[in-house]
């Protein structure tokens, strides 16, 4: 696939561009696949060659690649008013409205809502508003924030300490304070014997046995996603969250929501935190927030840690912490014009109407030797690869097999990504049937194989 030739896109990418989270070894082999458009679901690269990309971008252009409705808020509104922040009390009209939008479609009665540029600014927001608000109360010692061990929030300091992903040790992260609970992953994480119901309840014991150790009082948070994405699809076990809802609200910790990636859809319900049924103290939005339009991130905050920030706020005149471009006008009018497509326009009926199909579709991939489990939920699924199904001992990490699966898919023009020993889809939500069919035959083929070849 490689052009080496200097004058190469290939080349030039390689030369000019700091890939993050990138093996460079792989892809100074394979050469960067450089994009010029896209189309529905499919996407161009610079010789002409079409993907299907199941993955809707980084799991957020849900809408596609070309959607019109979405290109002309973002035109009409670049032609209006191109750029304002959100300080001194000073914002743009589509900011207001785009704030009441949020507080109506989310799960509070009322709230309010903050503005970034990111997901991992916004987890860093949160982090902030809760050390802030717990100072502000007398209690300046709540600074510990709970996560889970594979959790993904985000890549600045402290959504990075957040994550609970080993490679992050490489820039001497976690920070102190960041406390790490067991995934909640049955398949792999249950004990020999142990029912999926005795799973769930040995993670509500760890997390007492966690509050009770470190001490409540010194804890400030609990933030997790409803499914950790970037972890591998992980859905938690049965039960999961309404066994720990119960323990945090008695210990008085709030719970944030990370739906960076469940939110607007995704699950199959607006909230991630909707389809398994608790109710978090605030939310985390980005990715389809903007149908992956515009970079943006929020924090909607429910009803009561919206009251006890403003006070802490009027206490010492302002809340200090905000981004330039927070409540970006475009950004603003491209995510209230994302919301109405997903949510009136038919698209988050699509998730609903395609969600059988796509889970019978994973089921079936599900039945190779090598796949040990499938997982999912919604329009998000995972299958993870084993050297042995009945055992479910995984391949020897060095035979890269999920990378050599997602380049088999790439090569047949299918975009599918790798992560751990799994292969993660979460297609856009405009996908139609044919598309599904098209996505399954091709990574049905590139399991074949790349299993011949290592199993
Ligand atoms: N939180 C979750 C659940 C995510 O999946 C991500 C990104 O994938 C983030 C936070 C970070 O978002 P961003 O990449 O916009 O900083």
């Amino acid at each position: 696939m490689n052009d080496a030739s200097p004058n190469s896109w290939e080349a030039r990418a390689d030369a000019a561009t700091f890939y993050g989270f990138t093996d460079l070894p792989s892809v100074r082999e394979r050469g960067a696949v450089v994009l010029t458009h896209g189309e529905g679901p499919y996407v161009y690269d610079v010789q002409g060659r079409e993907y299907l990309d199941a993955n809707s971008g980084l799991w957020n252009m849900v809408a596609g690649f070309d959607h019109p409705g979405l290109i002309k808020a973002a035109q009409d509104q670049y032609a209006r008013f191109p750029g304002y922040h959100a300080f001194f009390g000073r914002l743009s009209d589509q900011t207001v409205m785009l704030s009441e939008k949020l507080v109506e479609v989310s799960p509070f009665e009322s709230g309010k809502v903050f503005y970034t540029n990111s997901g991992s600014e916004a987890n860093d927001t949160v982090v902030k508003m809760l050390w802030f608000l717990w100072a502000a109360e007398g209690q300046p010692q709540r600074r510990k924030i709970l996560t889970r061990v594979n959790a993904y929030h985000g890549v600045t300091a402290v959504s990075a300490s957040m994550t609970g992903k080993p490679y992050n040790g490489v820039f001497g992260l976690p920070l102190p304070g960041f406390i790490h609970l067991s995934c909640p992953h049955y398949w792999k994480n249950g004990a020999e014997g142990e029912t999926e119901e005795q799973f769930t309840q040995r993670m509500a014991q760890e997390l007492e046995e966690v509050i009770a150790r470190e001490g409540a009082d010194t804890i400030a948070g609990f933030v997790a996603e409803p499914v950790m994405g970037a972890g591998g699809v992980i859905v938690p076990s049965e039960g999961y969250f309404q066994a720990i809802q119960p323990i945090l609200r008695k210990h008085g910790i709030p719970l944030i929501s990370d739906e960076v990636i469940c939110g607007f859809g995704r699950t199959g319900n607006t909230w991630g935190c909707e389809t398994y049924g608790f109710t978090p103290d605030a939310i985390i939005s980005s990715k389809n927030l903007t149908a992956g339009f515009f970079p943006m991130g929020a924090v909607i905050l429910g009803p009561e840690l919206t009251d006890r920030l403003q006070r802490a706020s009027e206490a010492i005149e302002e809340f200090p912490h905000g981004f330039t471009a927070s409540g970006h006008p475009v950004g603003c009018a491209i995510a209230l014009k994302a919301i109405d497509v997903v949510m009136n326009e038919g698209l988050a009926d699509n998730v609903k109407r395609l969600t059988p199909k796509f889970q019978a579709g994973m089921a079936k991939l599900a039945e190779h030797p090598n796949i040990g489990e499938w997982r999912g939920v919604g329009l998000m699924g995972a299958l993870e690869a084993v050297a042995d199904k009945a055992t479910k001992r995984p391949f020897d990490g060095k035979l890269s097999v999920s990378e050599r699966i997602a380049n088999a898919c790439t090569d047949q023009g299918l975009i599918c990504r790798p992560l751990g020993q799994s292969i993660v889809l979460a297609p856009p939500f405009i996908m139609t049937e044919d598309q599904m069919d098209e996505m399954f035959t091709k990574l049905g083929r590139a399991l074949d194989q790349v299993f011949a070849e290592v199993a």
